[in-house]
């Protein structure tokens, strides 16, 4: 075991604050990693305020890990000391299910361990993440920075960059495809950036008249108000794809009209009830509704390879631990460009 420096809470909706844990000795099959910079994503709020009622106190966010190795375990044969690597949202899964076996570890049938608010699959103990000194994490669940990536931008690949990614690649997006991006936040900004390298027609659908300009900046072809009733109506029926990123429950309705013949709209945002889908608006233009959760290892290193190649990193304000409350509010009051990133040397100041 090794005593760790983390920010957590001890209960819901309190300021994050400095906590001492455990992290466990290594295992043969482990990496222990110093973090150097983790990313802030919605989804660390929604724990913290214990929004899905399933928070584990006390709770150290944060699965957007970016660090070097410092120790590997007898039986670790692709990492060693000094490497750069990543860690994103899962630890650990069976590795034996169909799901493991598919590359797709995120639907372990027997349930993926999530990096923080999990239990470890042989202790039982929580899982702790990356707003912290270091994280020990199974071999297979750790992933290669490539030498072009600028580890100080690389942690919102691994949750808002892949979280976009995996329904591009499962729906195909390639050069031509229209696709609209609702919501300019972590995971929009990227899946602009990353529709715009795929060669797709992007739009940004926004509440913010004030990002317009940016999604353009971003590479965004169109820009909808989804407040402007007759822009919405000019674009009925023309997306393949929509990517919904709004973050809490909403009336997708308005969404779905948008939705070209056999098109698709993928919630990757909302992780709570919905108000009720019209059927109508699913049997016209034979349009579906799908979700979508993280991605896969094997897609999230393909991700990575992807944006050292196009040199596609995400929009990040470099933000001292000790700042992360504000942070918080800050995303709370929808005020991010576009992700922040902790870096973690600032837990070593006083
Ligand atoms: P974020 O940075 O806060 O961005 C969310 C964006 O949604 C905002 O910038 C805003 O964009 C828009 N928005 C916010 N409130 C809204 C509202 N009430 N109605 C309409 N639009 C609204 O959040 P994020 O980090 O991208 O995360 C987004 C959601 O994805 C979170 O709920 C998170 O938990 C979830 N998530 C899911 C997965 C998964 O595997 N499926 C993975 C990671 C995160 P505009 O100003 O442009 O409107
Ligand atoms: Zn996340």
């Amino acid at each position: 075991m090794s005593t760790c420096i983390g920010y957590g809470v001890h209960e819901a909706n309190a300021p994050l604050e400095p906590i001492s844990f455990e992290r466990r000795a290594l295992r043969e099959d482990d990496v222990a990693i110093d973090i150097d910079y983790c990313g802030v994503c919605h989804s660390d709020m929604h724990y913290v305020h214990n929004d899905w009622k399933s928070t584990r106190f006390p709770c150290v966010p944060g699965h957007e890990i970016v660090g070097r190795v410092r120790a590997v375990g007898a039986a670790v044969n692709c990492y060693r000391v000094g490497d750069v690597v990543a860690v994103g949202c899962l630890v650990d899964s069976c590795q034996h299910c169909q799901a493991c076996e598919q590359h797709q570890e995120p639907h372990c049938i027997h349930g993926m361990t999530p990096t923080y608010n999990g239990l470890d699959r042989i202790s039982g103990e929580v899982t702790r993440g990356g707003y912290a000194e270091h994280i020990v994490v199974r071999e297979k669940f750790v992933l290669r920075v490539p030498p072009a990536l600028d580890p100080r931008f690389t942690g919102p690949l691994l949750c808002a960059g892949i979280t976009v990614w995996s329904p591009m690649r499962e729906h195909g997006v390639k050069a031509g495809t229209r696709l609209a991006v609702i919501g300019l936040g972590g995971l929009g900004h990227m899946a602009v950036k990353l529709g715009v390298a795929l060669g797709a027609q992007v739009t940004v659908i926004t509440t913010s008249p004030n990002k317009a300009e940016d999604a353009r900046a971003l590479g965004a072809h169109h820009v909808l108000l989804s407040s402007d009733p007759q822009a919405m109506k000019a674009a009925a029926s023309s997306f393949d794809l929509v990517l919904d990123t709004i973050p809490r429950g909403h009336n997708v309705n308005p969404y779905l009209m948008l939705l070209a013949r056999q098109g698709t709209l993928v919630l990757v945002g909302a992780l709570e009830p919905l108000e009720p889908i019209h059927g109508a608006l699913l049997a016209v233009n034979n349009r579906s509704i799908a979700g979508s959760l993280i991605g896969g290892l094997e897609q999230t290193q393909e991700l990575l390879g992807f944006c050292a190649e196009h040199q596609l990193l995400p929009t990040c304000e470099m933000i001292n631990i000790q700042d992360i409350n504000e942070a918080f509010t800050r995303m709370h009051n929808n005020d991010v460009k576009y992700r922040f990133v902790i870096d973690m040397a600032s837990l070593k100041t006083p």
